[in-house]
């Protein structure tokens, strides 16, 4: 038997003889909630993304009921799990299965891989998991196992790499079974073949693993690129008016929390207020202009500790600066801004960060 038809064996019987997790999504292959749970959990541990899962199909039961939903609404209920640009595609696909197939999930791997916020990876899962189509998954879990299992050393992130792990991963899989197949794949992965310290004792494909028999495992899966982070520094202004009011925007920009509301914002890629010493921000052009109405020089602020949010290619420094004062015109005149009552802040979907930030300083006696 050759080493694949032995990796394809193998991995279905043990499949067959573990217990799997009953999980919500997969009863019933409906493709709209296995593309939910496959949108949710990436990037996302099982055990944070299934209660959001579970509120999202209470709240949207069809496909329809979310493509109605405003956006602020499924940007607040997706609140706290973070790389919000997920909530945003899929909500934008929602509207266009809405509007170009009549609300039903279209069929072919295709036609699914075409939609918005939609790759490889999940094309697969839902083709496989939802319509039983043979496409093989390929995430890092799958990379691991076989990168080991066949002793393959080519850079899982560079395009040789994907091209030659997804052959690899096609050809093993059983067309019979493709869901099966691709389910188990990732559970050997995430249970057995784990990234450190492998449980190769208690693996069903351990006699004909190559890197074991080469004592290669620590160095495999290869990798080229090295993830270098960017600091950014962002000082928020919290205003604070007498009326108990205070200024808020929506992220517009092409960048991280795009859609979520956040403060008056100066952002530095340093450390500019080294010490607690805010010169630099009270001369800055930024504070001039937005303080040019204001009577007085001396604007009583209190200022936060640093709140740190390590995304995956940046690290957020959000400093949190309370300023006591009536709201400068500039931000009712722009419409960039809006301003609500500061006990409102809770309704309006915030990032993480401003999110610890209200729970921490602004409001904990709540
Ligand atoms: S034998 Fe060990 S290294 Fe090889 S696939 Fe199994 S768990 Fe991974």
């Amino acid at each position: 038997m050759t080493s694949k038809t032995f990796f394809t064996r193998q991995l279905l019987y043990w499949y067959d003889h573990t217990e799997n997790r009953n999980l919500p999504w997969k009863e019933g292959k409906n493709p709209y909630y296995t593309w939910l749970s496959e949108i949710m959990l990436q990037q996302t541990r099982l055990e944070q993304g299934l209660p959001y899962y579970l509120r999202f199909v209470e709240q949207y039961p069809k496909l329809v009921d979310l493509a109605n939903a405003p956006e602020d609404d499924v940007l607040k209920l997706w609140q706290g799990l973070g790389y919000y640009a997920r909530a945003r595609n899929m909500h934008a696909t929602a509207k266009f299965i809405r509007d170009n197939y009549a609300g039903e999930f279209p069929k072919t791997y295709e036609e699914i891989r075409a939609l918005k916020g939609i790759g490889d990876y999940t094309a697969a899962a839902i083709a496989s998991f939802a319509f039983d189509l043979a496409h093989a998954v390929v995430d890092g879990n799958v990379y691991r196992v076989l990168s080991r299992y066949f002793n393959i050393e080519t850079a899982i992130d560079s395009t040789d790499g994907k091209k030659q792990f997804s052959k690899l991963a096609n050809e093993l899989l059983d067309p019979n079974r493709p869901a099966d197949f691709n389910q188990a794949i990732m559970d050997i992965g995430a249970t057995v073949c784990k990234p450190a310290s492998p449980l190769c004792q208690h693996c069903p494909i351990f006699e004909k693993c190559k890197a074991l028999q080469l004592s290669n495992i620590e160095k495999l899966p290869v990798k080229s690129k090295k993830l270098t982070k960017k600091d950014r520094y962002f000082y928020y202004f919290v205003w604070r008016s007498p009326k108990g009011e205070t200024v808020i925007k929506k992220r517009a920009e092409k960048d991280i929390w795009q859609g979520l509301y956040d403060f008056p914002l100066i952002e530095s890629t340093e450390n500019i207020c080294a010490d607690n010493d805010f010169s630099k921000i009270w001369e800055s052009a930024t504070w001039k202009r937005w303080t040019e109405d204001q009577h007085t020089k001396e604007i009583p602020v209190k200022i936060s500790t640093t709140y740190r949010q390590l995304l995956t290619h940046q690290n957020i420094l959000a400093i949190f600066v309370e300023v006591y004062g009536e709201i400068p015109n500039i931000f009712f005149a722009d419409n960039y801004y809006t301003i609500i009552r500061i006990e409102d802040l809770r309704n309006f979907a915030l990032p993480k960060t401003l999110q610890y930030y209200l729970e921490k300083d602004l409001f904990p006696w709540d």
